[in-house]
């Protein structure tokens, strides 16, 4: 087991494909898009695989990819497959923004995807266009309707954007009635790609849940896994549960067990760091395992004790958050 200068376990890697998206969600990406990595600066498929065999035989037991859109990036079926093949590795999880994954699921549930967290942050097809500013509303939920049929576990994240999509709140909060998802909404972070700081308090995880429980003053509060970043709630009769994130807030710090892999090889040890160390960089300089542990071991020997801390450590602190979303995985 892995464990950071605070005590923290370790076990979780959040792995970042692609800096690629089809989608250009407002709080995410500019309407022009970002600027992409070149191919070459890309971690392949060899060098994420090589990571994550390294980081299991660690104690990283659980994966998540992310991107970008990870469907977007070609062989992304084989390189799951790949993944799902090392020792050591229990949860392989997938978030996506639904839009190329409709015919994939019943693939992703045979091949051993433990779950998937769809991106939904409208029910209604114009807003969703009006956030996404791509016309994608049917084939997202043509991507939820499949995950449900093929009993895959599913959670959607919604981003709570303040004056954009409060009224789809209560929407897709029923749509845990029928169905038994995760809804989690997710306060919105500066993390934009415009270097435009728009995270937002106006509606942090309180506002969220009093809005919530106006509406359903029945809720309850359930009880949280150890490493859990949502606060977690049931309606008394719906199949499915709602979760709060405070990603701004940043309430769940001193629990953290996670570390990312940007798409250009960087390792994160916060999702507020700026990035701690190039991973590819000493891949691609014939850095043996040991090295790669080394550097590893050291990195999380380093690590702030919460996103404050680490926004103050930032070689650009003082400037607003600028990255792209998409460029760090979520
Ligand atoms: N493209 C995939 C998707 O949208 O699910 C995976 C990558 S996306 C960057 C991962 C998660 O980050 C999504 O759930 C997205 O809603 C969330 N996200 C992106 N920008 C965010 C922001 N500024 N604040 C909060 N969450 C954000
Ligand atoms: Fe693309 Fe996901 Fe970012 Fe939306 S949140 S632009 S789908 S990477």
């Amino acid at each position: 087991m892995l464990y950071d200068n605070h005590g923290r376990p370790i076990n979780y890697l959040r792995l970042a494909v692609t800096d690629r998206c089809n989608l250009r969600c407002f709080y995410c990406m500019p309407a022009k898009g970002i600027d992409y990595l070149p191919r070459k600066e890309l971690l392949t498929y060899e060098e994420m695989e090589r990571t994550v065999r390294l980081m299991a035989g660690l104690g990283i037991n659980k994966v998540r990819i992310t991107g970008g859109e990870p469907f977007l990036r070609k062989g992304m079926m084989d390189f799951l497959e790949r993944l799902l093949q090392i020792d050591g590795l229990e949860k392989l999880n997938i978030t996506t923004n639904g839009t190329l994954t409709a015919g994939l699921v019943p693939k992703l549930k045979a091949i051993g995807i433990n779950s998937v967290n769809l991106s939904l942050d409208s029910l209604d097809a114009q807003r969703f266009f009006e956030i996404t500013r791509r016309d994608s509303f049917g084939t997202v939920m043509q991507t939820f309707h499949e995950l449900l049929d093929n009993d895959m576990p599913t959670k959607i994240n919604c981003v709570v954007m303040n004056g954009r999509n409060i009224g789809d709140i209560i929407p897709l909060v029923e749509l845990a009635k029928g169905h038994p998802v995760g809804v989690r909404f997710i306060e919105e972070m500066p993390f934009n790609g415009s270097g435009e700081n728009s995270g937002s308090t106006a509606w942090a995880y309180p506002q969220i849940l009093q809005h919530i429980q106006s509406y359903f003053p029945e809720i309850q509060k359930l009880e949280d896994g150890p490493s859990s970043t949502s606060f977690n709630y049931k309606i008394p009769g719906f199949k499915g549960t709602i979760g709060i994130i405070a990603a701004y807030s940043r309430l769940f710090c001193g629990t953290c067990n996670r570390i990312r892999l940007t798409p250009q090889g960087m390792l994160k040890t916060c999702l507020y760091d700026d990035g701690v160390f190039n991973l590819k960089n000493l891949i691609r300089e014939g850095g043996t395992d040991g090295h790669l542990k080394t550097a590893l071991l050291e990195a999380l020997g380093n690590r702030a004790k919460d996103g404050f801390e680490t926004e103050r450590k930032r070689n650009s602190f003082g400037l607003p958050l600028g990255e792209s979303m998409a460029t760090i995985g979520g």
